[in-house]
Protein backbone atom coordinates (compact mmCIF):
# COMPACT_ATOMS: atom_id res chain seq x y z
CA UNK A 1 0.00 0.00 0.00
CA UNK A 2 1.13 3.11 -0.85
CA UNK A 3 2.03 6.00 1.85
CA UNK A 4 -0.96 7.98 0.46
CA UNK A 5 -3.13 5.26 0.52
CA UNK A 6 -2.44 4.20 4.33
CA UNK A 7 -3.32 7.55 5.31
CA UNK A 8 -6.73 7.65 3.93
CA UNK A 9 -7.50 4.46 5.30
CA UNK A 10 -6.27 5.27 8.88
CA UNK A 11 -8.54 8.58 8.28
CA UNK A 12 -12.14 6.82 7.66
CA UNK A 13 -14.09 7.74 10.69
CA UNK A 14 -14.72 4.40 12.51
CA UNK A 15 -18.39 3.92 14.36
CA UNK A 16 -18.60 4.41 17.44
CA UNK A 17 -20.29 1.59 19.73
CA UNK A 18 -22.71 2.21 22.53
CA UNK A 19 -24.35 -0.64 24.39
CA UNK A 20 -27.41 -0.14 26.80
CA UNK A 21 -28.41 -2.61 29.73
CA UNK A 22 -30.67 -2.04 32.20
CA UNK A 23 -32.99 -4.28 34.12
CA UNK A 24 -36.76 -5.19 32.60
CA UNK A 25 -39.12 -2.27 34.23
CA UNK A 26 -35.90 0.17 34.30
CA UNK A 27 -36.81 2.60 32.05
CA UNK A 28 -34.45 1.50 28.83
CA UNK A 29 -36.85 1.46 26.04
CA UNK A 30 -37.94 5.21 26.92
CA UNK A 31 -34.55 6.36 26.96
CA UNK A 32 -33.27 4.81 24.05
CA UNK A 33 -36.13 6.27 22.40
CA UNK A 34 -35.15 9.52 23.06
CA UNK A 35 -31.91 9.33 22.29
CA UNK A 36 -32.93 8.46 18.61
CA UNK A 37 -35.30 11.23 18.54
CA UNK A 38 -32.41 13.66 19.51
CA UNK A 39 -29.63 11.99 17.19
CA UNK A 40 -31.33 11.03 14.35
CA UNK A 41 -27.79 9.50 12.99
CA UNK A 42 -27.88 6.84 15.09
CA UNK A 43 -28.05 3.55 14.14
CA UNK A 44 -30.38 1.36 16.38
CA UNK A 45 -29.55 -2.26 15.95
CA UNK A 46 -32.71 -4.26 16.14
CA UNK A 47 -32.08 -7.42 17.77
CA UNK A 48 -33.19 -11.00 16.69
CA UNK A 49 -35.42 -13.08 19.23
CA UNK A 50 -37.29 -15.86 19.83
CA UNK A 51 -40.23 -14.17 21.74
CA UNK A 52 -43.36 -13.87 20.96
CA UNK A 53 -44.19 -10.02 19.94
CA UNK A 54 -46.13 -8.20 22.51
CA UNK A 55 -48.91 -6.23 21.38
CA UNK A 56 -48.28 -3.47 19.46
CA UNK A 57 -44.92 -4.88 18.49
CA UNK A 58 -43.48 -4.82 14.65
CA UNK A 59 -41.81 -7.17 13.32
CA UNK A 60 -38.08 -5.81 11.72
CA UNK A 61 -38.83 -2.64 13.95
CA UNK A 62 -38.71 -3.55 17.76
CA UNK A 63 -37.02 -6.86 17.12
CA UNK A 64 -36.97 -9.92 14.10
CA UNK A 65 -39.05 -12.24 15.79
CA UNK A 66 -37.44 -15.47 14.30
CA UNK A 67 -38.04 -19.18 15.39
CA UNK A 68 -36.02 -20.86 17.81
CA UNK A 69 -34.53 -23.16 14.59
CA UNK A 70 -33.48 -20.04 12.63
CA UNK A 71 -32.00 -19.14 15.83
CA UNK A 72 -29.87 -21.72 16.38
CA UNK A 73 -28.87 -22.01 12.66
CA UNK A 74 -27.06 -18.71 13.08
CA UNK A 75 -25.16 -20.05 16.32
CA UNK A 76 -23.52 -22.99 14.10
CA UNK A 77 -23.28 -19.99 11.40
CA UNK A 78 -21.11 -17.90 13.61
CA UNK A 79 -23.80 -15.02 12.32
CA UNK A 80 -24.88 -13.28 15.63
CA UNK A 81 -21.92 -10.57 17.45
CA UNK A 82 -23.13 -11.66 20.86
CA UNK A 83 -26.01 -13.86 21.73
CA UNK A 84 -28.00 -14.73 24.92
CA UNK A 85 -30.48 -16.83 27.10
CA UNK A 86 -32.45 -14.19 28.55
CA UNK A 87 -36.03 -15.22 30.20
CA UNK A 88 -35.68 -18.52 28.83
CA UNK A 89 -35.96 -16.63 24.84
CA UNK A 90 -33.02 -16.22 23.00
CA UNK A 91 -31.92 -12.50 21.38
CA UNK A 92 -28.97 -12.11 19.60
CA UNK A 93 -27.19 -9.07 17.60
CA UNK A 94 -26.42 -9.27 13.97
CA UNK A 95 -22.53 -9.38 13.26
CA UNK A 96 -23.18 -8.23 9.95
CA UNK A 97 -24.87 -5.15 11.07
CA UNK A 98 -22.29 -4.13 13.89
CA UNK A 99 -19.38 -4.44 11.60
CA UNK A 100 -21.44 -3.00 7.89
CA UNK A 101 -22.24 0.38 10.36
CA UNK A 102 -18.76 0.52 12.19
CA UNK A 103 -16.90 0.92 8.94
CA UNK A 104 -18.82 2.72 7.73
CA UNK A 105 -18.39 5.18 10.29
CA UNK A 106 -21.99 5.49 11.75
CA UNK A 107 -22.38 5.30 15.24
CA UNK A 108 -24.77 2.39 16.40
CA UNK A 109 -26.77 1.80 19.83
CA UNK A 110 -27.14 -1.93 20.95
CA UNK A 111 -30.03 -2.36 23.62
CA UNK A 112 -29.06 -5.85 24.82
CA UNK A 113 -28.67 -7.68 28.44
CA UNK A 114 -25.47 -7.89 30.96
CA UNK A 115 -24.47 -11.30 29.17
CA UNK A 116 -24.51 -9.61 25.70
CA UNK A 117 -22.60 -6.16 27.18
CA UNK A 118 -19.77 -9.04 28.00
CA UNK A 119 -19.61 -10.71 24.76
CA UNK A 120 -19.66 -7.01 23.02
CA UNK A 121 -16.79 -5.84 25.59
CA UNK A 122 -14.47 -8.91 24.98
CA UNK A 123 -14.20 -8.21 21.05
CA UNK A 124 -14.71 -4.26 21.22
CA UNK A 125 -12.83 -3.35 23.89
CA UNK A 126 -13.71 0.76 23.37
CA UNK A 127 -17.37 0.26 23.18
CA UNK A 128 -19.06 2.55 25.62
CA UNK A 129 -21.44 0.69 28.33
CA UNK A 130 -24.00 2.20 29.98
CA UNK A 131 -26.20 0.89 32.72
CA UNK A 132 -29.48 2.09 33.65
CA UNK A 133 -30.82 1.52 37.64
CA UNK A 134 -34.21 1.24 38.29
CA UNK A 135 -33.92 4.03 42.07
CA UNK A 136 -34.67 0.97 44.28
CA UNK A 137 -35.73 -2.87 43.65
CA UNK A 138 -39.30 -2.28 45.34
CA UNK A 139 -39.57 0.72 42.62
CA UNK A 140 -38.74 -1.96 39.81
CA UNK A 141 -41.54 -3.86 40.76
CA UNK A 142 -44.21 -1.77 41.29
CA UNK A 143 -42.76 -0.81 37.81
CA UNK A 144 -43.56 -3.66 36.29
CA UNK A 145 -46.78 -4.43 38.00
CA UNK A 146 -48.29 -1.09 36.67
CA UNK A 147 -47.14 -1.89 32.75
CA UNK A 148 -49.82 -5.02 33.43
CA UNK A 149 -48.18 -6.80 30.46
CA UNK A 150 -46.67 -9.49 32.59
CA UNK A 151 -47.94 -12.66 34.86
CA UNK A 152 -46.88 -12.90 38.47
CA UNK A 153 -44.38 -15.75 37.06
CA UNK A 154 -42.86 -13.45 34.73
CA UNK A 155 -42.90 -10.74 36.93
CA UNK A 156 -40.68 -13.28 39.44
CA UNK A 157 -38.40 -14.11 36.99
CA UNK A 158 -37.33 -10.69 35.87
CA UNK A 159 -37.43 -9.65 39.60
CA UNK A 160 -34.67 -12.29 39.62
CA UNK A 161 -32.68 -11.47 36.72
CA UNK A 162 -33.12 -7.48 37.92
CA UNK A 163 -31.01 -8.71 40.72
CA UNK A 164 -28.45 -11.04 39.35
CA UNK A 165 -27.96 -8.03 36.39
CA UNK A 166 -27.76 -5.35 38.99
CA UNK A 167 -25.12 -7.59 41.04
CA UNK A 168 -22.76 -6.92 37.27
CA UNK A 169 -23.49 -3.13 37.10
CA UNK A 170 -19.23 -2.72 37.70
CA UNK A 171 -18.47 -3.79 34.29
CA UNK A 172 -20.35 -1.02 33.22
CA UNK A 173 -18.52 2.42 32.00
CA UNK A 174 -21.32 4.40 33.50
CA UNK A 175 -24.22 3.82 35.46
CA UNK A 176 -27.70 6.33 35.40
CA UNK A 177 -30.12 6.47 38.80
CA UNK A 178 -33.43 6.53 36.64
CA UNK A 179 -35.17 8.29 39.76
CA UNK A 180 -36.17 11.18 37.68
CA UNK A 181 -36.73 10.67 34.07
CA UNK A 182 -35.67 14.31 33.41
CA UNK A 183 -32.30 13.80 35.18
CA UNK A 184 -31.77 10.29 33.48
CA UNK A 185 -32.68 11.99 29.78
CA UNK A 186 -30.08 14.54 30.32
CA UNK A 187 -26.97 12.41 31.73
CA UNK A 188 -27.64 10.17 28.86
CA UNK A 189 -27.86 12.60 26.04
CA UNK A 190 -24.75 13.97 28.10
CA UNK A 191 -22.56 10.57 27.54
CA UNK A 192 -23.41 10.71 23.84
CA UNK A 193 -22.51 13.92 22.94
CA UNK A 194 -19.07 13.37 24.98
CA UNK A 195 -17.95 10.13 22.72
CA UNK A 196 -19.63 11.57 19.16
CA UNK A 197 -17.13 12.58 17.12
P1 LIG B 1 -37.60 -7.83 26.15
O1 LIG B 1 -38.05 -9.23 25.88
O2 LIG B 1 -38.21 -7.27 27.40
O3 LIG B 1 -37.74 -6.93 24.96
O4 LIG B 1 -36.04 -7.90 26.44
C1 LIG B 1 -35.55 -8.72 27.46
C2 LIG B 1 -34.06 -8.48 27.64
O5 LIG B 1 -33.34 -8.92 26.51
C3 LIG B 1 -33.68 -7.00 27.82
O6 LIG B 1 -32.75 -6.92 28.90
C4 LIG B 1 -32.98 -6.66 26.53
O7 LIG B 1 -31.98 -5.67 26.70
C5 LIG B 1 -32.34 -7.98 26.18
N1 LIG B 1 -32.02 -8.07 24.75
C6 LIG B 1 -32.70 -7.57 23.70
N2 LIG B 1 -32.05 -7.82 22.56
C7 LIG B 1 -30.93 -8.48 22.90
C8 LIG B 1 -29.83 -9.00 22.15
O8 LIG B 1 -29.74 -8.92 20.93
N3 LIG B 1 -28.85 -9.62 22.85
C9 LIG B 1 -28.88 -9.74 24.21
N4 LIG B 1 -27.84 -10.34 24.79
N5 LIG B 1 -29.89 -9.26 24.95
C10 LIG B 1 -30.90 -8.64 24.30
Amino acid sequence: MTKEKNKESKDVKQGCLFVISAPSGAGKTTLCSVLLERFDDIAYSVSHTTRKPRPGEKDEVDYFFISEETFTQGIDQGIWAEWAEVHDEYYGTSADFLESNISNGNDIILDIDVQGAEQILAKYPDVITIFIMPPSLDALRERLESRGTDSNDVIETRMKNAEKEMAKKSIYRHIIVNDRLEKAKEELIGIFEKYRK
